[in-house]
Parts: structure tokens; C-alpha cells; sequence
């Protein structure tokens, strides 16, 4: 196995030792749109760390995960789920969110107003801010 395959392996096999806890965390719901009973998978914050941790990391279901990887694709319907998750608990799920509402914000009313009426702590503000989606 070349070296680059060899690194994307042992990625692989580091995020899915997450999946116990990230089954737990999010009570196996999409910890965006809240859907259950699907196929959930986990969904680096960016920038992506060396090693995979859990308060970088969310459980998403393809929907989101498609959209979140094509911000091009959005669906501003889709995204209504933002209405709770924003609110999120869940730093990195917080974080994810809050990147999705700014990008729909530019276009969509709804996120707009939303977006204004946001309390975001300093700490998670500050992360937002490193990178897209
Ligand atoms: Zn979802």
C-alpha cells in the first residue's frame, strides 16, 4: 500500500472507532435534520485535524452530508432543520450549522432572520470563522 492510501486507511479505521460514541451522542438521529432510521456516517469539521476527534467530528445522514460536501447543491428546504440545530449543544454540530445558516443567509430570508436573531459564545464564534461547511 502506498504511503497516502496507508494514511487514508488508518483515517478511516480512526473515525469509524468514533461511531460508538457518536451512536450515543446523537441518539443515531442525524445530529443536523434530526432524520433517524437511515444510514449515518461521520462528518470532519474543516480544517480536518491530523487525528479524528469527537468534538470535531458529526453524525450526518447522506442529505446532509451531500449537501454539506456540494454547497452549491443546497437546498434551502432541507435546511428548515437548522431552526434546532443551530441551538445545538454540540460544539462541533453548533458549528456546523451556524456555516450552513451564513451561507443560506446570503439568499434565503428565513436563514436571514434567523441568522440575526443568533447568540453565539465567543469560543464557538471563533471556530466558525476557520473554515467553509
Ligand atoms: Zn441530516
Amino acid at each position: 500500500m502506498s504511503k497516502a492510501r496507508e494514511k487514508h486507511a488508518e483515517r478511516l479505521e480512526a473515525l469509524s472507532l468514533l461511531g460508538k460514541d457518536l451512536t450515543r451522542r446523537s441518539r443515531s438521529h442525524c445530529e443536523l435534520c434530526d432524520a433517524h432510521g437511515i444510514k449515518l456516517a461521520p462528518y470532519e469539521l474543516k480544517p480536518v485535524q491530523d487525528t479524528p476527534d469527537l468534538e470535531r467530528t458529526i453524525f450526518a445522514c447522506e442529505v446532509c452530508a451531500g449537501q454539506l460536501n456540494k454547497p452549491k447543491t443546497f437546498s434551502p428546504d432541507h435546511w428548515r432543520c437548522l431552526n434546532t440545530s443551530v441551538w445545538s449543544e454540540v460544539p462541533p454540530v453548533q458549528i456546523v450549522a451556524v456555516r450552513v445558516l451564513k451561507h443560506l443567509a446570503e439568499n434565503v430570508e428565513w436563514a436571514a432572520d434567523l441568522y440575526d436573531q443568533l447568540y453565539i459564545a465567543p469560543e464557538i464564534a471563533e471556530q466558525i470563522e476557520l473554515g467553509e461547511m
